[in-house]
């Protein structure tokens, strides 16, 4: 790329910072909790429309995608589950088409008396912008628009396809990244403004969300030696399943060879019983587990059956009641970045003409939509993004300067990737 276009490619990223982080303020105001994403994305299709994109936006329909590779099961209702996606057509195709993925949905906050200020209330505070959902990734999701538009403000349009998506469910399933891909959406690259430390994502592991239900024997608890308390059943298994996360942490794959602890099994939810005088005849804990390239779904679910099967028979009860496992949720394998070298070029300089520095690659203990478009379209799909913090916890906040810098390297892969047209005036 010419070095002036460059030049001022960047300048135009920066002179549309403030207005950036105000939308960004505005998108992270919208409470975007799973099955309350319809609002916000509303205000992503009008940003589109705005911009004079084409604008697709649809409600997911779980018989339309459940038969494809990298379903995850779901146990809640799709009525309110919209995504979004504009889509620039230039007049004249000449480059190399793009998709800009991000997600709406954010996590729950947790108990609100724990956050410094309201989630969703978001505020900037020494050169970060906090609030639910700031940095994961509302940040990098109007990122991609931002450098949309300063290329514009230049008199420019990609000289490619380019694909702004506004997707929900990456949290929890991953189906409104495949819903893309049912939809017929293709481009010769993808990338994801994900938080990523200004560096980018070269492996994730795979993530499995799985329920344990175990039943007990009800008594009184005034005699609990003739009951079995579901409860406390629970804990042997916990136990049993931390055994196996040790037993992969200490079987490393070579890529996190220097993770000091890669994978993690979290006991994240747990409910059971009914009366605090009654000994509890049900309970149901959901863990989130991670896995390595290698490990397929089904030796993996094999493998945490055993363990619960192996735990039930220690005890009495539960050897003639196993719990049962349900799987829904993150059904989701691991993924390598492979076949992305060219991608990987322009990004790479794309980054150090901004930031001066060289682009670092990251295997990261976690999962995102990255997957969907590499393993299922063969669509390169790099996770590039921003420096954020506290992500999934409380005071959530993205770093401004960072996110105003990988604006800038979306911007000037933008215009290295597609070529650039002359916008009409
Ligand atoms: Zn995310």
């Amino acid at each position: 790329m010419d070095h002036g276009l460059a030049k001022d490619i960047i300048a135009a990223v920066d002179a549309g910072f403030d207005a950036q982080v105000q939308m960004t303020v505005n998108v992270t105001a919208l409470p975007s909790l799973r099955g309350q994403e319809a609002t916000a994305q509303d205000f992503m299709a009008d940003q589109y429309r705005r911009r004079g994109l084409a604008v697709d936006r649809w409600k997911i329909n779980v018989e339309d995608i459940q038969d494809l590779p990298g379903f995850s099961p779901v146990a809640v209702s799709y009525d309110n589950a919209f995504n979004v996606v504009g889509a620039h057509r230039p007049k004249e195709t000449k480059g190399r088409s793009l998709i800009l993925n991000g997600h709406i949905d954010v996590v729950p906050t947790g108990p609100l008396d724990l956050w410094t200020k309201p989630p969703f209330a978001p505020h900037v505070e020494n050169g970060w912008l906090y609030g639910r959902g700031s940095g994961d990734m509302k940040g990098g999701l109007i990122a991609a628009l931002a450098a949309f538009d300063a290329v514009d403000r230049l008199g420019y349009r990609p000289a490619a396809e380019v694909y702004l998506q506004s997707v929900i469910e990456e949290e929890c399933t991953g189906n409104g990244a495949l819903a893309c891909l049912q939809r017929g959406y293709r481009a010769d690259a993808a990338i994801i403004p994900e938080p990523a430390d200004n560096g980018y994502d070269a492996a994730q592991l795979g993530v499995m969300w799985f329920q344990v239900k175990v039943r007990g024997r009800p008594t009184h608890v005034g005699h609990a030696g003739r009951g079995v308390n579901a409860i406390e059943s629970c804990f042997p298994i916990v136990a049993a399943l931390h055994k196996l996360e040790d037993k992969w942490n200490a079987s490393r794959h070579a890529l996190w060879a220097d993770h000091p602890h890669p994978i993690n099994f979290v006991v994240s939810k747990i409910e059971g019983g009914d009366w605090t005088s009654s000994v509890p005849a049900w309970c149901t804990f959901d863990m989130r587990i991670s896995f390595y390239p290698g490990q397929s779904l089904e030796s993996v679910r094999n493998a945490v059956e055993a363990v619960v099967r192996e735990a039930a028979r220690n005890d009495a009860f539960l050897a003639n009641n196993p719990p049962e496992v349900v799987y829904h949720g993150f059904q989701a394998e691991p993924y390598i970045v492979e076949n992305a070298e060219h991608v990987h070029a322009v990004l790479a300089k794309s980054h150090e003409a901004s930031f001066g520095e060289p682009l670092v690659g990251r295997h990261i203990t976690a999962t995102t939509d990255a997957r969907f478009f590499g393993l299922y379209a063969g669509i390169p799909a790099l996770v590039y993004g921003p420096l954020a913090e506290d992500y999934h916890g409380f005071d959530e906040r993205v770093h401004l300067d960072s996110l105003r810098k990988v604006t800038r390297t979306i911007a000037l892969f933008i215009a290295d990737w597609c070529g650039l047209e002359k916008r009409a005036a």
